[in-house]
């Protein structure tokens, strides 16, 4: 089974991909890990990648769509759930096209759906329990709202970290995922339109339910 996933940070696709990862003993392909993985490995591609990060860059498309491709191509026999990529519509289409030529195909494209202004507060108002990093704690989600400025679940201290408390770096990620033109958002159309020539389903949920409905919907839907 090869699914992939869409939703823009702060939608909670982590967690939702874990969950379809466990269900179906898929390699989870996440392409910053891909980069990562590269960089630590000194690969030509990884050098190439590592100049862009460390300039505060983008990686470009020539770096990152052979990265990724290669990865699923040696990808588990039970299939991929894969993250983070297509990031844009010019890796969609290679995406399609990489895999039409291999004769691989997906079963589900996953959209989570959240407003900008939600994605962008869910990021801003997680907070980290010193106790334990797997404490839930956000100032702007009602079900596991901390007890004023204490963890909800064991009264620790809490913390945001610098990095979502960083509303320009926030903007950023956020301009690319949210463009209809270009960028995340038409990769996903592109899917979307191919589903309806019967390719795949293509599966819109509501990220702003509750997690364990997205669960259970995601897993009663895919099968
Ligand atoms: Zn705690």
């Amino acid at each position: 089974m090869n699914i992939l996933i869409f939703g823009p940070n702060g939608s909670g696709k982590g967690t939702q991909g874990d969950l379809l990862k466990e269900k179906f003993g898929l390699d989870h392909i996440e392409s910053g890990a891909i980069f990562r993985k590269n960089i630590s490995g000194n690969t030509e591609l990884g050098k190439k990648a590592k100049k862009y990060i460390e300039s505060g860059e983008l990686v470009p498309d020539n770096v990152t769509i052979p990265m990724v491709l290669d990865v699923l191509k040696h990808a588990s026999k039970n299939g991929w759930l894969l993250d983070g990529f297509p990031r844009n519509i010019e890796q969609a289409k290679q995406l399609w096209e990489d895999l039409l030529t291999d004769g691989e195909k997906i079963n589900y494209v996953i959209e989570l759906q959240l407003t900008r202004d939600i994605a962008k507060d869910r990021i801003m108002g997680r907070r980290l329990c010193v106790n334990n990093p797997n404490h839930p704690n956000n100032i702007f989600i009602d079900a596991i709202k901390p007890k004023g400025d204490f963890c909800r679940v064991c009264d620790g201290a809490l913390s945001a970290r610098a990095d979502d408390l960083d509303e320009d770096a926030i903007d950023k990620r956020h301009n690319i995922y949210y463009d209809e033109e270009t960028g995340t958002l038409a990769a996903a159309y592109f899917f979307k339109n191919l589903a309806e020539e019967g390719n795949f389903r293509y599966i819109s949920l509501n990220a702003d339910a509750d997690i364990h409905q997205i669960k259970e919907t995601l897993l009663k839907d895919i099968v």
